[in-house]
Parts: C-alpha cells; structure tokens; sequence
C-alpha cells in the first residue's frame, strides 16, 4: 500500500516535473508569436484573418491554464510528498525510549518547586530523568542500581562518579567538629509517596548550620534498610533530611534509625500516608521536626552524592552517630510498602572521613 502510493506520489512529482517543462517554453513560443503576430499585422495589414488571431488567443489562454493545472499539481505533489513523509515518520519503530519519555517525565515536572525532592530537583536541572529510557530508575531488577548511569545520559555520575553515596563509613578522623546546630520549627507537611519512598515536603524556615553556613530544610524520606553503614553496621532504616544553601549546595543530615520504642514523628508522617502515588497529602496538623533527631548532636562528615539518580556530586553528608529508634510496628508499616529502597555501598575511594570527637 505505502509502495502503491510512493509510485502515484513520485509519478505526480514527475509528471508535474515533466509537465511543468514544456509550458514555460510554450509561455515563450506564445510570446514570441504574439509579437510576431505584431509583426505581422505591422508588416501587412490583409495578411492575417480575425479568425486566425482568435485561435492562438485561445490557444495561448489554454496554455496558461494548463500551467496553471501543473503548478497546482506540483504543489498537490509536493503536499502529497510531506503527508507521506509524516505518515511514514510516524509509523516508523521508534526506540522504546523516547515514546515512553514524556510519561515517566511529567510527574516530576508537575511538582511544585517546593515540593521537588533533592533527585527531582537535579534531574530537572540535567533534563529530567528516565529522558532516555523506557525503563525507570529502581532498586531491583531491569532498572536497578548497576542500570542507573545506563537508563540516561543525566545519570552518568552513578557509574563514572568517584564520590558516590552511600559509603560505609569507617576509619574517621576523630577531630573538634564544627557544632551542627539545628533551627526547627513546627511546620505545616506533605507526605508523598514518589514511588520510590516516602517523602515529607516541608514549608520554609527551618535551618540547619554548618561551617557557618545556612543550608534550609527541603524534604525528608526514608531508607530501608539504611543506606549507609558505620564500620560495616547496617541499620533498620534511616531518614536523609535533605537541605540546600542559597547557592544550590545540598546538605543531607541522615539519622539512623534502630529497632525499638515507638517514635511519635514517624507515626504522624505514617497517619497522613496517601493512598495514591506521587499525590501530595497535606496534613492537618503541623510536626515538629525536632523530635526526629537523637539526643546526641555529633555526626559523621565526608563529600558525597545523592543516592538516587542522577547522582549528583557535591552534597554535604552529616550523619548522626546516635541513632533514634522505632517500633516494630512502625518498621512493618514502612515495610509494606518499601520493603528494600536502599542503594548499595558505594566505594570511598580515599575521600576524608571526619567525625566529631
Ligand atoms: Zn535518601
């Protein structure tokens, strides 16, 4: 059938190439015969019958309009030709990749930019993630861990990065660690399930400060199991608090979490769960995110990545030496619905450690 209409198609543009020849030739021939007919009637003046005259006036109207006839037949061909080209365009077999793209992309544009989690957000800086490819970014099977640097070119760091989290974290130098100093305040949430955790967005103005520099809380999600180790001690679970500075730098305060009592802010983010995926749910209440964090306020410190695609470098990591505790209960609840959401150890590959004293 595409043939059969590729023949009539090529046949018109070459009929009308063919056909549009001769007239503008003819075009000529008629002009020169009128001005020979002018000629003529200059040269002699009973040569020529009206009769004579009224046939090539008529012959020459019949040749504009047949060029007319082949001008629009070229411009029928040529449409004809662009229509085909589109028709086959579309029903070419694209690479899975790009007719999924758009799907996987669009939750994650939609956010809000409040709501962007710290992978949303880089992805949307690199381009989105899940651009390039049908399969989306997972912790087991086709788009699991070893496949995220090859699922898109935005997440090149997961394989090629040097400075890659999580790591575990051991033979720390023991120094006099800045304070980490926490500025909470109760807040009025969101909790999220993004189909890879669940994340709790938060509203402005709460701070941590390191260094001497301000990082402002965005979000927090959970891990499960935790994705970091200390001395090659896995936890039950772990919560990244993930903050940014006013010149974009990220900064992840991450708090392990052990087996045990049950824990009051876990179990308000667990009471406002959604039903639906990647459906912001906002809670009545507000939360005070103080409550999260251990008794305890030295850390851990080194130079990592987010540990989600794409990836990015450059993040601040401080992790909490002591960790908090939650119930059985609470630990089933999250199991439910992440049961593994936790990248592999990533190699340290010489980067400095450095632990409060
Ligand atoms: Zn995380």
């Amino acid at each position: 059938m595409r043939r059969l209409s590729a023949v009539f198609v090529s046949l018109l543009i070459c009929g009308s190439a063919i056909a549009n020849d001769p007239p503008s030739k003819s075009i000529k021939t008629s002009s020169k015969e009128e001005a020979s007919d002018k000629e003529e009637s200059k040269s002699s003046k009973s040569s020529k019958s009206s009769k004579e005259k009224e046939a090539k006036a008529a012959e020459a109207a019949r040749q504009k309009e047949s060029l007319a006839a082949d001008e629009l037949a070229v411009k029928i061909a040529d449409r004809l030709a662009v229509l085909r080209k589109e028709k086959e365009e579309a029903a070419k077999p694209r690479p899975v990749v790009r007719s999924y793209a758009p799907a996987v992309k669009r939750p994650e544009q939609a956010k809000p930019k409040a709501q962007l989690d710290a992978h949303a957000a880089n992805a949307a800086a690199l381009g989105a993630a899940g651009a390039h490819s049908a399969i989306h970014w997972s912790y087991e099977g086709e788009g699991g861990p070893l496949s995220w640097g090859k699922l898109n070119p935005a997440n090149a760091k997961c394989d090629s990065g040097q400075r890659q989290s999580p790591i575990d974290i051991r033979e720390g130098i023991r120094v006099d660690l800045d304070p980490l100093t926490f500025d909470y305040k109760p807040s009025r949430f969101t909790v999220t399930d993004n189909g890879h955790t669940i994340q709790v967005n938060l509203g402005a103005g709460n701070f941590i400060n390191v260094s001497g520099r301000n990082y402002e809380l965005l979000q927090f999600h959970f891990h499960k199991p935790s994705e970091e180790r200390i001395n090659g001690r896995g936890f039950e679970m772990v919560v990244h608090l993930v903050h940014k500075d006013g010149d974009g730098r990220l900064a992840v305060v991450a708090v392990l979490i052990e087996r045990g009592k049950a824990q009051a802010l876990v179990q308000t983010v667990w009471n406002n769960l959604p039903l639906e995926k990647n459906e912001a749910v906002l809670a009545l209440s507000a939360m005070d995110l103080n409550q999260i964090l251990p008794t305890k306020r030295d850390y851990y410190t080194y130079m990592g990545s987010l540990t989600t695609p794409p990836c990015s470098e450059g993040v601040l990591w401080l992790v909490m030496k002591e960790p908090i505790e939650v119930s059985p209960e609470q630990l089933a609840i999250f199991s439910r619905l992440y049961p593994m959401n936790a990248r592999p150890i990533q190699k340290t590959a010489g980067r400095l450690i450095k632990e409060s004293n």
